[in-house]
């Protein structure tokens, strides 16, 4: 391409390129959807629809983007992991937040009348979403980060599923209900429900207290794997590939199925389970 005298306004330009292996989070949430929900008249405390509506977006961003090792959400949101190794864009912040908000928001919309067949989007209520990347330059901060949206997914369910109980089904104002619940602990909820409603919070679905993790079930794919010999691969250190492994690697994780889970991803054993993961 031939210089032109204006060229020089690309040096205004700042560089965003994340830390070199380190874990990348992007977290994407949905604007306003306290508004958004109200409108489209989201099931309170939680609209199934609409949270299989954010998880079939999210899985087609995480197969088109096979760097993402795994994703969990819950609400409007939606926290996307890019591996240590990922060199997507050489790892520019701006690139990758974009290119993850803008592909699902994409599919959010295009899925939108699968999932609410009757009520079709419009102006000015269209869903969009804001994102950051952060980096964690460890496994246990990475496993610190998803813990404490997992932490706080079950802290908003139980709050909220008291919430709406009062209010749905105990006939209490919204204030009156906020107003009791203030300075109560997870014990004292629990036993607002039990006892005035019959509800052990327990038996609520596990979409609900535990959120969704979403990542590449390798095992379904295991006798072509080992086949092909290429198994190993998926446990090689961080940072020891060559460049054809990696290749390999992404190719693998292309064709790989992508699940959601509801599972607990605090303690040890989701982890140790599915070592490929996090390696
Ligand atoms: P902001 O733009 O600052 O994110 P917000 O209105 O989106 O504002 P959030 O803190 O992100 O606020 O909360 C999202 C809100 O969207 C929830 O509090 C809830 O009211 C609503 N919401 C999201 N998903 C669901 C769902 N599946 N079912 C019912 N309500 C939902
Ligand atoms: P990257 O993902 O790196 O941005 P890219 O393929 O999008 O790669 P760009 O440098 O952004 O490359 O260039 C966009 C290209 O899209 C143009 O070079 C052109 O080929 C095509 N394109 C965009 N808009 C139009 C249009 N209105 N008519 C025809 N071609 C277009
Ligand atoms: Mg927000
Ligand atoms: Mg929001
Ligand atoms: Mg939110
Ligand atoms: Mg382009
Ligand atoms: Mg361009």
């Amino acid at each position: 391409m031939a210089n032109s005298k204006y060229e020089y306004v690309k040096d205004f330009e700042q560089t965003d390129v994340l830390l070199p292996s380190t874990w990348i989070v992007v977290r994407i949430d949905g604007k306003g959807f306290h508004k958004f929900s109200d409108h489209y008249q989201f099931t309170k405390p939680n609209d199934r629809r609409a949270l299989d509506l954010m998880n079939a977006a999210a899985v087609e961003v995480m197969k088109e983007l096979p760097d993402l090792c795994i994703a969990y959400g819950v609400s409007d949101e939606f926290s996307f992991v890019f591996h240590p190794n990922c060199q997507l864009f050489e790892r520019r912040s701006a690139k990758l937040v974009t290119t993850i908000v803008s592909a699902f928001t994409g599919y959010y919309i295009y899925k939108w009348s699968e999932y609410f067949p009757s009520m079709p989007l419009q102006p000015p209520y269209l869903p969009s979403f804001d994102g950051r990347a952060v980096i964690y330059p460890s496994n246990g901060l990475l496993r610190d980060y998803m813990s404490w949206r997992q932490v706080d997914c079950h802290i908003n369910n139980l709050y909220n599923t008291t919430f709406w109980m009062m209010v749905l089904k105990g006939g209490m104002s919204n204030t009156d209900a906020e107003q009791e619940l203030k300075g109560t602990v997870s014990g004292d909820k629990n036993e607002i429900l039990f006892k005035r409603f019959g509800i052990n919070y327990n038996n609520e679905e596990e979409i609900y207290k535990k959120g969704s993790v979403l990542y590449r079930q390798f095992e379904l794919q295991e006798p072509e794997l080992v086949q092909e010999g290429e198994v190993d691969n998926t446990t090689v250190p961080e940072g020891k590939q060559s460049r054809t492994q990696q290749e390999r690697l992404r190719k693998l994780r292309r064709k790989a199925q992508v699940v959601v889970d509801h599972v607990d991803i605090i303690k040890n054993d989701f982890w140790d389970r599915r070592p490929w993961i996090l390696s």
